[in-house]
């Protein structure tokens, strides 16, 4: 943590899902020495979230988990993805990084993870504001995630941010316009065109940045858009509108904390949620995941 810093507990008093902390969370410690964390072994689990246990230790009640998420485990269990990296011949997607730089890339994903999107109101749930589409000059009900505006505020003081989507430029900008008007949070946007399309699938390959992937965090509600590099990623639960109660990112700020305290980002991630690992046993193992 930054030294000085307020933490999570101190802007958002009240119960969390409970990040599991880490027992040598000091000093950026390497996360390679400390001992896997406690979990509740009772506990069945039907969806990824930020404060879920290590997939490798959880119960996962897999055919459970909503239909969504289990199509996506099924196209990564059954795709090869590529290696991260730039492509031959194509500039990384940012720019390079100013001098004396040293703070993590946090790249965020929009849709589900920071806003909802509906094409229709919902009746009883007052939205944040509207869009139009484009091509078919819809309207677009925006509903912002509870504590989104504030989590950029606090993130955007600790790490280099970028929103990535696999949403299309038009649609994306009229919404990060609201949510960061005068561009202060958020210091690239990277969009649809700026995913890495396998069999069909968006997926965001952190290797294309230009920064080291032991400095890079990806934080998304989709499974497949981390699946080139599974250990730089942060799944969040997936949000709708009608979750009024949600802290989701009131987890992720306390997991970015510990998060910071380490050289690398993926040694840490893949203590914390073992996703690489968890996925390399669905590719072994596609019958966990029941019928797609
Ligand atoms: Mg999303």
């Amino acid at each position: 943590m930054v030294r000085g810093a307020m933490t999570a507990q101190d802007i958002f008093p009240g119960p969390s899902r409970g990040v599991v902390s880490h027992p040598e969370s000091s000093s950026r410690a390497s996360a390679s020495s400390a001992p896997p964390p406690k979990e509740d072994k009772q506990q069945v689990q039907r969806d990824f979230f930020v404060a879920m246990p290590n997939l490798l230790q959880a119960r996962l009640q897999l055919d459970e988990f909503p239909m969504s998420l289990r199509n996506a485990l099924h196209f990564i269990a059954a795709t090869e993805m590529p290696a991260p990296g730039v492509p031959q011949g194509e500039e990384p997607l940012l720019p390079p990084r100013k001098n004396g730089e040293d703070r993590l890339t946090l790249v965020l994903d929009l849709d589900e993870t920071l806003v909802h999107c509906r094409t229709e109101a919902i009746s009883d749930v007052r939205h944040n504001f509207c869009v139009r589409f484009e091509e078919s000059q819809a309207t677009g009900w925006i509903y912002v995630r509870p504590f989104a505006r504030l989590f950029l505020e606090i993130v955007a003081r600790l790490f280099e941010v970028v929103v990535f989507t696999a949403s299309s430029r038009s649609y994306a900008d009229q919404v990060l316009d609201v949510i960061d008007p005068e561009g202060r949070c958020i210091s690239k946007r990277l969009y649809r065109q700026h995913c890495t399309e396998v069999q069909g699938g968006f997926v965001k390959d952190m290797g294309r940045l230009g920064r080291s992937l032991e400095h890079v965090i990806l934080v998304d509600n989709s499974p497949v858009s981390l699946a080139i590099c599974p250990d730089n990623g942060v799944i969040v639960s997936c949000w709708t509108a009608e979750q009024h109660h949600d802290r989701e990112l009131v987890d992720l700020l306390l997991l970015l904390q510990q998060c910071m305290q380490y050289q690398s980002v993926p040694d840490y991630l893949a203590h914390r949620y073992s996703l690489r690992a968890f996925i390399d046993e669905l590719r072994s193992w596609p019958e966990l995941l029941g019928d797609a």
